[in-house]
């Protein structure tokens, strides 16, 4: 998949108290999920494609239940744009990732 990278982020949903980053994967498949500099979230095995903005996370940190992230937890969320840029060295990807992520949250108001 060209131009997607794994979805490595800490949980995006507001009042989470896992901080740590991790890999997310597909609840439905078990897959890598990787992510675009459009803000869509891809699976590596069946190829189910979802945007952030529909997107609800699942971990141990805020309870177990799928939760949408909020629009300040998706702006900060734009970070992963440059970490994501340094380790690949792919700048302009990171930069078109945190613009598409800072339109997600601005869709939230
Ligand atoms: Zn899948
Ligand atoms: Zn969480």
């Amino acid at each position: 998949m060209s131009g997607w990278y794994k979805f490595f982020s800490r949980c995006p949903v507001p009042g989470c108290e896992d901080e740590g980053r991790k890999l997310w994967t597909h609840a439905n498949c078990g897959g890598a999920m990787y992510i675009n500099c459009a803000a869509f979230l891809g699976c590596g095995t069946c190829g189910d494609i979802y945007s952030v903005a529909r997107s609800a996370f699942i971990c141990a940190g805020h309870g177990n239940e799928f939760s949408q992230p909020s629009a300040m937890s998706i702006f900060y969320m734009s970070a992963i744009g440059g970490d994501v840029a340094t380790t690949f060295k792919d700048v302009g990807w990171g930069l078109r990732l945190q613009a598409s992520l800072q339109q997600v949250a601005e869709s939230f108001r």
